[in-house]
């Protein structure tokens, strides 16, 4: 049955959703608390955020009532998938004197993520050839990871930070996916065409009520997809950002750009890709119990680069220039891939508005304008 594609009812979601609760997923999607679409787990599918959605610009994010009733017409909120594979905190073991020593018993949820954009499914894929692509893979994160049943959700209203068309990672989703629905409002009715990529996934499904897709169904979905790949906010320059940031080590922008950032390391916090930790030692204040925690780092703190003598990057224009440079080219010589999936969180939150699209535009044509050789974006 993969490959296939049915249509839903507006209320089949919702069905989707109890479905999904029933056989035990710890359901984890979309919600308005605190002024914002927040990712949290779903007792019911009433708490989906129907009828809001989003106006997003640099330093800028506000709920909108939409009267359309649609589910999934808001782009990237604060959050994004990562606080659950990979938590913002966690704790890897506990001693006592007398030496017993317990590793952590990591909590095994089994998730089920509704509501995964193209971005954000390729974000998952980047923290999976990180955190378990190498010689010694995260086992907190495979674990969290391994079970995880996702719903992926093809983009019909990017946002206006949004730039995953020019990262070939939207607005449709990719693959990796259980189901795959696009979202389709009109005077005929709300409703989802919903897409198998899986064998679980099929079985899911086939506990709701469902039709055939008809070939008009499926044609329109797919232009309401591709229409939206039109209508993104943003964009990187069409250059070879790799070779780009590579040859813009030197670049005047980074001082002027630090004369703005904050270091205060919101974009790599709400980073869907962000994966850098540190580790803390604690004990309790009669000496008889240690810990040690794990919890989120940011290449923008001061200490993340302490070595003998000092920080190797002292000054926030170092730091913004490792952030940006790790992102978009050396991200690929470590994992062969871009470090940014172009979700435009980081444009959102950040206090001053920096935008990483201005600042590669900025970086490209100061490379033009000296040059005139910029090579072109390679293919992919
Ligand atoms: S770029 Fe913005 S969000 Fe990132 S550290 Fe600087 S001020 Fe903070
Ligand atoms: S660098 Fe910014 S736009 Fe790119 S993936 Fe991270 S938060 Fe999203």
């Amino acid at each position: 049955m993969t490959g296939t594609s049915v249509v839903i009812e507006r209320d089949g979601l919702d069905s989707l959703v109890r479905a999904l609760i029933s056989d035990g997923y710890l359901v984890v999607g979309p919600t308005v608390r605190d002024s914002a679409i927040v990712l949290a787990e779903l007792d019911s599918p009433g708490q989906l955020p129907a009828g809001w959605g989003v106006d997003v610009a640099p330093g800028r994010y506000r709920l909108r009532p939409r009267a359309d009733g649609a589910v999934f017409s808001h782009s990237a909120g604060p959050q994004s998938w990562k606080q659950f594979l990979h938590p913002s905190r966690q704790r890897l073991w506990s001693t006592r004197p007398d030496g017993t020593y317990s590793a952590e018993a990591d909590a095994r949820p089994r998730y089920a993520f509704l509501g995964v954009r193209g971005c954000d499914l390729a974000a998952i894929g980047v923290l999976d050839t990180v955190l378990t692509g190498g010689a010694h893979p995260d086992p907190s994160y495979a674990r969290r990871r391994g079970g995880a049943f996702v719903v992926a959700v093809n983009c019909t209203e990017p946002g206006g930070v949004c730039f995953c068309a020019s990262m070939g990672t939207g607005p449709s989703v990719g693959a990796g996916y259980d189901l795959a629905l696009t979202e389709q409002l009109g005077p005929d009715g709300h409703r989802f065409l919903v897409e198998v990529g899986s064998e679980e996934g099929a079985r899911v499904l086939s506990r709701v009520q469902r039709r055939e897709a008809t070939g008009e169904e499926v044609d329109a979905a797919r232009a309401e997809v591709e229409s939206a790949a039109g209508r993104m906010g943003r964009q990187m320059p069409e250059v070879d950002l790799r070779d780009l940031l590579r040859r813009s080590r030197e670049s005047p922008r980074w001082e002027e750009v630090a004369s703005r950032c904050l270091t205060c390391a919101n974009c790599t916090m709400v980073c869907p890709t962000c994966f850098c930790t540190t580790t803390e030692d604690v004990t309790d204040l009669t000496g008889e119990h240690a810990e040690r925690w794990q919890r989120w780092s940011s290449c923008f703190e001061l200490d993340f680069s302490q070595l003998h003598g000092g920080s190797v990057r002292g000054t926030g224009a170092g730091r913004y220039r490792q952030w940006m440079s790790h992102k978009l080219s050396t991200w690929y010589d470590q994992f062969g891939t871009s470090g940014c999936v172009g979700c435009g969180r980081c444009i959102a939150w950040c206090p001053v508005g920096i935008d990483i699209t201005e600042e590669a535009a900025r970086l490209a044509e100061d490379a033009e304008g000296s040059r005139g050789d910029v090579p072109p974006r390679a293919a992919g």
